[in-house]
């Protein structure tokens, strides 16, 4: 779960875009987030539908990531996987997001990519889970390993993308 982020700490969050850039960003509807049942606040821009944006905390700091998405679709019919949430599903539902990276780096046009959700909704996908059966591990313990393991690997897609060289 994370803590609830204002308009304002999701303008300033922004690590990979201008301020200009960063005041133009349409906001979701925050007043229906499921903060409780999100690991990072993630959204498609409905003006310009290459865009996506994440934010997440990072310990007490809100950071926040632009992405753009590729044209370039998978392959259909085979079955693909978000690297943050490691969740399988049916190719055109995972996109390839990339991120400008940090600072001068990013202006050069220097990016990273990486597949993600299309829809930036990991946290949604990670609690469906499987109904309880004596042959795995608890539906609590598997979402408790699942939410880890997202907010482990989406900080350390924003610490690739704010790393400067
Ligand atoms: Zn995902």
């Amino acid at each position: 779960m994370v803590k609830p982020l204002s308009p304002t700490e999701i303008r300033l969050s922004f690590v990979n875009a201008s301020q200009g850039e960063a005041e133009r960003i349409p906001l979701p509807g925050l007043h229906e987030a499921l903060w409780e049942e999100r690991e990072y606040l993630g959204w498609r821009d409905p003006q310009s539908r290459q865009r996506g944006y994440l934010v997440y905390w990072k310990g007490d700091t809100p950071v926040g990531l632009v992405l753009r998405a590729s044209d370039s679709a998978l392959r259909s019919g085979i079955p693909a996987m978000c690297s943050l949430c490691r969740i399988s599903q049916p190719s055109d539902q995972v996109t390839l997001f990339s991120a400008p990276r940090a600072g001068q780096a990013g202006r050069d046009g220097n990016t990273i990519g990486t597949y993600i959700c299309d829809d930036l909704s990991c946290s949604h996908l990670i609690r469906i889970l499987p109904p309880r059966s004596d042959m795995q591990p608890p539906p609590e313990e598997i979402l408790a390993g699942r939410t880890e393991g997202l907010v482990a690997r989406v900080d350390s897609f924003a610490s690739d993308v704010m790393r400067t060289v």
